[in-house]
């Protein structure tokens, strides 16, 4: 536990916030010495979001119960499944994205640093802050380059080196050689994949703990889904990172734990049915519908 709530710091002048520091993390261990030793690639990693028995409800309609599960810190957690089984449900609800839809409910918790992040006293904000968020399709403003990075500082009032963050941010998000000359230009004049960067650039210029990305390449070509995967490669060393995506192999590339969710049969709503290590997901599930979900063979 933290000594300030997390969630409800105030906005600071400070370039860069303070974030929750990390006390115990350690390198990850590699996949041949995971193996042998048989540990598991999140072990003495702080856990970011403790999620306990949590339940969505659209309205009367369940779209996902009863899952519990960790995500740690630093680490890439992909959330894969099939088509309706509540994985944007899922994603969004780690930072209340989904709260103005009408009859929109959870039960359960949703633990973020060992704060309820439904919580009563919450600032909403501070969460968003915190969580940040990147959709499947490029939602960059028409605005410059420059004021999309800087739309979030400047409404959180952190206009303090703000050419500083910019270009900070732009340089995470493996974007600044490209647009560095042309920063005022609009940002609609980036390709899509440009935009799907400066949108990762957008949510990092406030310094977030988390990143959601909601199948962040499902819109992109080859060459641009490779560099948003090669991004996220670097980003997970600051970040700590929760991708959605239907492409398996983008899963298998990217992810260092896997949470599969599917449909249950019975009730037609949305479940998790395990998660662990990408690689035992991949090679070595402990469940038959895990297992026909990865190798192809989901009816
Ligand atoms: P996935 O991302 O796995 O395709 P979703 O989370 O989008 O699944 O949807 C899970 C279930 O929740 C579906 O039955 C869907 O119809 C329902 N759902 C999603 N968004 C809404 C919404 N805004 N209002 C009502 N129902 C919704």
């Amino acid at each position: 536990m933290t000594a300030v709530d997390p969630l409800r710091l105030a906005t600071t002048e400070d370039p860069v916030p303070p974030r929750v520091r990390l006390r115990t993390e350690q390198p990850a261990p590699t996949i041949a010495s995971r193996r042998s030793s048989g540990a598991r690639i999140h072990e003495a990693r702080p856990t970011v979001f403790d999620i306990r028995d949590m339940s969505v409800y659209y309205g009367p309609n369940r779209a996902l119960m009863g899952t519990s599960f960790r995500i740690y810190r630093n680490l890439v957690t992909a959330v894969i499944g099939p088509s309706g089984c509540g994985k944007s449900t899922f994603i969004r609800t780690l930072n209340r994205m989904n709260d103005s839809i009408p009859g929109f409910r959870v039960t359960g918790q949703v633990l973020y640093h060992g704060h309820d992040v439904y919580g009563s006293a919450v600032n909403r904000v501070e969460v968003r802050r915190r969580i940040g968020m990147v959709f499947q399709k490029p939602n960059p403003f028409p605005k410059s380059i420059y004021d999309n990075v800087a739309w979030a500082p400047r409404n959180l009032g952190l206009r303090k080196d703000l050419d500083l963050r910019v270009e900070r941010a732009l340089q995470r998000a493996a974007l600044w050689d490209e647009v560095k000359d042309r920063l005022r230009v609009s940002a609609l004049s980036l390709s899509g994949g440009q935009q799907q960067r400066l949108c990762i650039a957008r949510a990092i210029a406030v310094e977030p703990d988390v990143l959601l990305l909601d199948e962040p390449a499902s819109a992109l070509d080859p060459v641009s889904t490779a560099a948003i995967e090669d991004l996220m490669h670097s980003l997970k060393a600051r970040y700590t990172i929760v991708i959605v995506t239907h492409n398996m192999q983008q899963a298998a590339r990217v992810a260092d734990r896997t949470a599969f969710f599917s449909l249950d049969r019975a009730e037609r709503v949305g479940t998790l049915i395990e998660e662990d290590d990408t690689d035992t997901i991949f090679r070595n599930p402990r469940d038959t519908r895990t297992r026909d979900y990865v190798t192809g063979q989901f009816g």
